[in-house]
C-alpha cells in the first residue's frame, strides 16, 4: 500500500516548508493498476535541506548524483528517489544536460519526456497535477511529449530512445507526429553517449513488448544508427521470396526465446525474469546473414560461416554499445554456437562430440538450449517439428550425460568387497 509511506514523507517536506509530490514512473504505474516498489519524488527543498529530512526518516541512504539533484533512500521495502524542481538548461554543443533548479512543480514536468510521465501526486492533499493531460493518453494507451517532439528531441535526443522504450514497456502505441520527429531527427541521437543508448535499448529488449520498440526503431531509422545490424536483415529476402524473411523471423525466436524464459529459471542458475543475454542473443543470432550470403546455381541461398560472422559482428557490436566482457562473451558465444546442433542427427554425435558441445557452451548451455529451440522455427511445420524433436533428443542425451558424470563423481574409490574387507565385516 502506497497511501501511508507518502502521505508520511508528504507531512514531513510539509513541516519542513518544502513542496514535495509524487511524479513520474509510479503516479503512471499506480493510474495503470501497476505496483512498484519505486517511489520517485519531487520537491521544492534543495538537496542539502533534503539530505537532512531524509537521513533522519529512511533506513538507509545514498547519494545518487549530487550534481543532477537527486537524493536516494530505503524504507523498508520502499527504493525513495528524491528530485529538487528542475528546469533544466541544454547546451546544443555538449552532450550532457546542463541542470538547473526550478522552482515550481509545474516547471519541473513541463520539461518531462512524455505526457504518462508528466502527471504527479502534491502531497500531502494528494491533488492529481496533469497539465498534459497524461491521463486521458493513458487511456487511449499513447505516447505523446508535453510540447512539441521537436523541441522535446532537440533538448534531449535520448528521448527518442525512451519513446521506443515505453512503447515497449507498456504496449502503447507512439502519437504520429511523435514518429515523424524520430524520423526527421533520428541523425541526433549521435550526439548521446553510448552507455545512456545501451541503457535504454536493454530495458527496450527486457520489456514485455520488445517488438513494438523495435519496429519503432527500424521504422523511424533510429535503429540504423544505434543497432545497424537489425534493419540490414530486411534485405536478406530474396528476389523469388524462396528464403525466409530473417528480419521477420529475427523478431519471431526472440519471441519464442521470451517464451521459454521461465526454464533459465527452473534448470539453470539465471534470475526468474526478463533475461537480457537471452533476448539478445536471440536478436543477434542471423545477424551474419547479409554478410555470407551467396546464391547457389540451383536458386538456393547458403550462407556459409554466418555463425562465426554474426558473433564477430556482435562482438563489435556490443562493444560499441559499451556493454561488459562479460555480457559480449556470452552473447556472442550464443550466436556462434547456435547452429552447432545442426551437425547433430540421429545419433551421429559419438558422446565425446556431445560432451564438447557442453564444454563449449559452458555456463550458457541452458541459455543456448533456449536459443536453440527458439530457432527451431520455419514456415516448412514438418522440418520445425523434425529439428524440435532432435533437439529434445540431444538435450536428453546431455542430461543422461551428465547424471552419470555426476555418479561417477560421487561414487568412492572402493568398491563394496574392499571396504568389508577394511572393516572386517
Ligand atoms: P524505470 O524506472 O522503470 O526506468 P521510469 O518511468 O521511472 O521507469 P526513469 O527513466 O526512471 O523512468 O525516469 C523517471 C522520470 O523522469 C520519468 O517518468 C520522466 O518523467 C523523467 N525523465 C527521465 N529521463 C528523462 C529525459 N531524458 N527527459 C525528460 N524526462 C525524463
Ligand atoms: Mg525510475
Amino acid at each position: 500500500r502506497i497511501g501511508p509511506v507518502i502521505d508520511e514523507l508528504g507531512a514531513l517536506f510539509t513541516e519542513a516548508g518544502h513542496e514535495l509530490a509524487l511524479v513520474g514512473g509510479p503516479v503512471r504505474d499506480a493510474m495503470l493498476g501497476r505496483r512498484s516498489n519505486d517511489l520517485d519524488f519531487t520537491t521544492s527543498a534543495r538537496p542539502e535541506q533534503m539530505d537532512k529530512l531524509l537521513r533522519a526518516w529512511g533506513d538507509a541512504w545514498w547519494d545518487m548524483g549530487r550534481d543532477f539533484g537527486t537524493i536516494g533512500c530505503r524504507k523498508g521495502d520502499w527504493v525513495v528517489e528524491v528530485t529538487t524542481y528542475r528546469s533544466e538548461a541544454y547546451d546544443p554543443d555538449s552532450r550532457k544536460p546542463e541542470v538547473q533548479y526550478g522552482d515550481s512543480l509545474a516547471g519541473d514536468l513541463g520539461r518531462r519526456d512524455f505526457t504518462v510521465n508528466a502527471m504527479a501526486v502534491r502531497l500531502p492533499g494528494r491533488e492529481l497535477e496533469d497539465p498534459y493531460g497524461g491521463l486521458i493518453d493513458l487511456a487511449h494507451r499513447v505516447i505523446r511529449t508535453p510540447g512539441t517532439p521537436e523541441q522535446s528531441f532537440s533538448d534531449d535526443p535520448l528521448r527518442m530512445m525512451r519513446a521506443a522504450r515505453f512503447a515497449a514497456q507498456l504496449g502503447f502505441s507512439v502519437d504520429p507526429s511523435v514518429v515523424r520527429a524520430m524520423t526527421e531527427m533520428a541523425d541526433r541521437i549521435q550526439i548521446i553517449s553510448a552507455e545512456r543508448v545501451r541503457d535504454e535499448l536493454v530495458k527496450l529488449i527486457c520489456a514485455p513488448h520488445p517488438r513494438l520498440g523495435l519496429s519503432l526503431l527500424v521504422e523511424t531509422g533510429l535503429a540504423d544508427r544505434v543497432l545497424p545490424e537489425l534493419p540490414a536483415l530486411k534485405l536478406e529476402r530474396d528476389e523469388h521470396h524462396r528464403h525466409k524473411d530473417v528480419y521477420e523471423h529475427t523478431l519471431t525466436v526472440l519471441e519464442q526465446a521470451i517464451d521459454l524464459e521461465p526454464r533459465l529459471a527452473e534448470r539453470g542458475d539465471i534470475a526468474p525474469g526478463p533475461d537480457f543475454v537471452s533476448r539478445f542473443a536471440a536478436l543477434m543470432h542471423d545477424v551474419g546473414k547479409p554478410r555470407t550470403r551467396r546464391f547457389v546455381d540451383d536458386g538456393t541461398v547458403t550462407f556459409h560461416h554466418h555463425d562465426v560472422v554474426g558473433a564477430k559482428l556482435t562482438r563489435k557490436r556490443m562493444k560499441a554499445l559499451k556493454f561488459s566482457n562479460d555480457e559480449i562473451d556470452a552473447v556472442s558465444d550464443l550466436v556462434e554456437l547456435h547452429l552447432r546442433f545442426h551437425g547433430y542427427g540421429s545419433g551421429e554425435w559419438t558422446d565425446s562430440a556431445v560432451r564438447r558441445y557442453v564444454r563449449d557452451a559452458g555456463d550458457q548451455l541452458e541459455r543456448l538450449h533456449v536459443l536453440t529451440r527458439a530457432d527451431c522455427t520455419t514456415r516448412n511445420r514438418k522440418k520445425a517439428e523434425r529439428l524440435r524433436r532432435t533437439y529434445d533428443d540431444l538435450e536428453a542425451r546431455i542430461d543422461r550425460l551428465s547424471a552419470e558424470e555426476e555418479l561417477a563423481s560421487i561414487r568412492p574409490d572402493l568398491d563394496g568387497n574392499q571396504i568389508m574387507e577394511i572393516l572386517g565385516i
